[in-house]
């Protein structure tokens, strides 16, 4: 019997490990730090279901981190203690919808 692996590695071909690569390069310079792959790769993956619809998208501001419900409409303050990302996960106080928050001011 051979032990079930507990972690899956996901197959990545080398121009899309280039292109990752250069994505994580451009967001450390967007925020001025170095961050490391699993934090990186956590904001990408809450982007990227924003994107693909998964959770509701909703703009903020670091300098003023309120926001409205896209749902229920409810406007709470997202508490988040140090440095706030660009791209926050939170759960709507209000109705409990799971909400992606955009933190880069326009
Ligand atoms: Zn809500």
């Amino acid at each position: 019997m051979t032990e079930q692996p507990r972690q899956r590695t996901i197959g990545v071909t080398s121009q899309e490990k280039t292109n990752l690569e250069a994505a994580k390069k451009s967001y450390e310079q967007h925020i001025g730090e170095k961050t490391d792959w699993g934090n990186f790769l956590g904001i990408v993956a809450i982007a990227g279901l924003a994107t693909l619809g998964v959770y509701k998208l909703v703009k903020s501001r670091q300098s003023n981190p309120v926001t409205t419900c896209a749902v229920c409409g409810k406007q709470f303050s997202i508490a988040y203690t140090g440095n706030l990302p660009p791209v926050v996960y939170v759960k709507c106080p209000g109705c409990g919808e799971e909400l992606v928050v955009d933190m880069t001011e326009e």
